[in-house]
C-alpha cells in the first residue's frame, strides 16, 4: 500500500516548529508495511492544501494529514478535503456533546467557531480525540483513504495509534509488515565495506540492503517483509550468511550497538581489565567506554598524556625517543608501545591500549594529518601495534581513532 503524509501548517513552513508528527507517523506505518513515498509540508492555504491533496490523491493509496483540524480560520482541512470530494460537511454529535460539556464545566461561553472542531466529512468514520476535541475523520473517496489528524502530537499520536492504525489495517488484509536488522562492522570504511558487497547491492530485491555510516561505524539494514521475527530471520538468513563470508572480520554485532559496549561485555565475560592511555583522543576513548553501563567491572581508568612531559613522567616514554634529532617522535610506533606496556606495568590491567596521532588541523612532527599509532598491550603477549592514516576533520578523526583503538581490542578479545 502506498502512502503519503501530508503536514499543514504555516509554522511548519517558517521553521517556527519541527515536523515530528511526519516521523511518527513515518515510522508507525514502517512497522504496519505502509509504504510511504512522500511527506509534504503545506502552509494554511486553501488552494495550495487543495493541490497537495489532489496530487496525493492521485498517486497514493492513503493519505495522511495532520493539522488544521482546530477551531480558527486558519484551520482549513476538513473545508478543502469537502471541496476535493464534493461532500458536505456534518455534525458529529457525540464530539459537539464533549465539546460543549468541556466549556460548561469550566463556566467558559462558548463561542460558535468551537463546533468546527465537531464537524465532519458527511460518510466518514470519525477517530475518537481522547485527549483534545477536534474528531479526527478518515474516509475512502474514489479509491483512496484519506485521514484526518489534529496538529498537536499528544493529540495525533494517540488518535493515530489507537484509531486510525485499526482502521487502515482492515482495508489492508494483504499487507505484510517491515521485518528489519541491524549489522555493524567496526575497523572498515563505508566505501570500501560498499565495494565489497557491490555485487550484492546492485542485484538486491529481497531482502534490501542499505549500508550507511556513522562516525568509525557501519551499519547494514537488511530488510524484508514478515508477520514474525522466525519468518523475517528466514528470509534474511542466506543474505546475512554472504555477507558474514566477506565481512566477518569487521562484524561486531548483529543488532545496533556501538562497539564499546560489545568490548566490555567481552571484556567482563573474560574477567580482563583495561586500562587505556590516550594523547590525541584527548580522553574520549575513556568517555566512550565510560558510558557503558556497568564498564567500572572492566575498565581501571585512563590517563591523558597529552604533552610529550607527561608521555614520560606519568608512563616513562624516554626524552630521546619523543623529541630530538632523529627521535622517532611522539606520534610514532615506539611510543605508542611504551605507552600501551607501561599501561600493564602501572596500572596491573589485562590489557593496555594507547593511542597517539596527529587530528589536525595541522601536520605535526611533520607527520601527515590522520597518522595515528594504536598500540596494543596483552599480559604476557607481544605488544601489537596498528597504523592507521584516518580522513576527516580534527573531530571526526578524534572519534575514528577510538573506534579503531576499540576494533583492534575486540579483535584481539574474539580471537583470546
Ligand atoms: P489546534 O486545535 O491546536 O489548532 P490543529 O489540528 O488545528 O490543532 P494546528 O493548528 O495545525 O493543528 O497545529 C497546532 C499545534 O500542533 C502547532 O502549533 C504545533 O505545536 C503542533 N503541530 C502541528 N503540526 C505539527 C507537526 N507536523 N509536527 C509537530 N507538531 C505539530
Ligand atoms: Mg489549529
Amino acid at each position: 500500500m502506498k502512502a503519503e503524509i501530508i503536514a499543514i501548517g504555516t509554522e511548519l513552513l517558517l521553521g517556527q516548529i519541527v515536523n515530528t508528527n511526519a516521523q511518527f507517523i513515518s515510522r508507525e506505518c514502517a512497522a504496519l508495511g505502509i509504504d510511504i513515498y512522500f511527506q509534504t509540508v503545506v502552509g494554511d492555504n486553501e488552494q495550495r492544501l487543495l493541490d497537495s491533496l489532489r496530487l496525493a490523491a492521485s498517486r497514493a493509496d492513503v493519505v495522511i494529514c495532520t493539522g488544521g483540524l482546530g477551531p480558527t480560520q486558519d484551520d482549513l482541512t476538513k473545508d478543502v478535503l469537502a471541496t476535493l470530494t464534493g461532500r458536505n460537511l456534518v455534525l458529529h454529535e457525540p464530539s459537539m456533546e464533549a465539546i460543549s460539556e468541556m466549556f460548561a464545566s469550566r463556566g467558559i461561553h462558548m463561542v460558535e467557531s468551537n463546533r468546527r472542531q465537531a464537524l465532519m466529512l458527511e460518510g466518514s468514520d470519525p477517530l475518537h480525540n481522547e485527549t483534545g476535541l477536534a474528531v479526527g475523520n478518515a474516509l475512502t473517496f474514489e479509491g483512496t483513504h484519506f485521514v484526518l489528524l489534529p496538529g498537536p502530537p499528544k493529540e495525533m499520536k494517540p488518535m493515530f495509534t489507537k484509531y486510525a492504525m485499526p482502521w487502515l489495517q482492515l482495508r489492508m488484509t494483504s499487507e505484510v509488515p517491515l521485518y528489519s536488522k541491524m549489522l555493524k562492522f567496526a575497523g572498515i570504511g563505508e566505501s570500501n565495506l560498499e565495494h565489497l558487497l557491490l555485487d550484492l547491492i546492485q542485484s538486491q530485491t529481497d531482502p534490501t540492503i542499505a549500508p550507511y555510516a556513522k562516525e568509525g561505524e557501519v551499519t547494514i539494514r537488511l530488510t524484508t517483509r514478515a508477520h514474525a521475527e522466525a519468518e523475517g530471520e528466514l528470509k534474511l538468513q542466506a543474505t546475512e550468511a554472504e555477507i558474514k563470508k566477506r565481512l566477518g572480520e569487521y562484524l561486531y554485532a548483529d543488532q545496533d550497538v556501538p562497539i564499546e559496549t560489545i568490548v566490555l561485555q567481552l571484556l567482563v565475560a573474560s574477567k580482563k581489565t583495561l586500562s587505556v592511555a590516550e594523547s590525541c583522543t584527548g580522553g574520549l576513548l575513556s568517555d566512550l567506554i565510560t558510558t557503558v553501563p556497568g564498564s567500572s567491572e572492566s575498565f581501571l581508568g585512563g590517563i591523558i598524556v597529552y604533552s610529550n612531559k607527561l608521555k614520560n613522567k606519568l608512563l616513562g616514554v624516554p626524552m630521546n625517543i619523543l623529541e630530538g634529532e632523529g627521535a622517532p617522535g611522539a606520534v610514532s610506533s615506539e611510543t605508542a608501545v611504551i605507552l600501551a606496556e607501561q599501561l600493564l606495568v602501572r596500572t596491573g590491567s589485562d590489557f593496555g591500549i594507547s593511542v597517539t596521532g596527529v587530528a589536525g588541523p595541522s601536520p605535526s612532527e611533520g607527520k601527515p594529518v590522520g597518522l595515528v599509532y594504536v598500540g596494543l598491550a596483552q599480559k604476557n603477549e607481544k605488544t601489537e601495534v596498528f597504523t592507521l592514516q584516518l580522513s576527516g576533520n580534527r573531530e571526526s578523526i578524534k572519534l575514528r581513532a577510538a573506534k579503531r583503538a576499540l576494533y583492534q581490542l575486540w579483535k584481539q578479545l574474539k580471537e583470546n
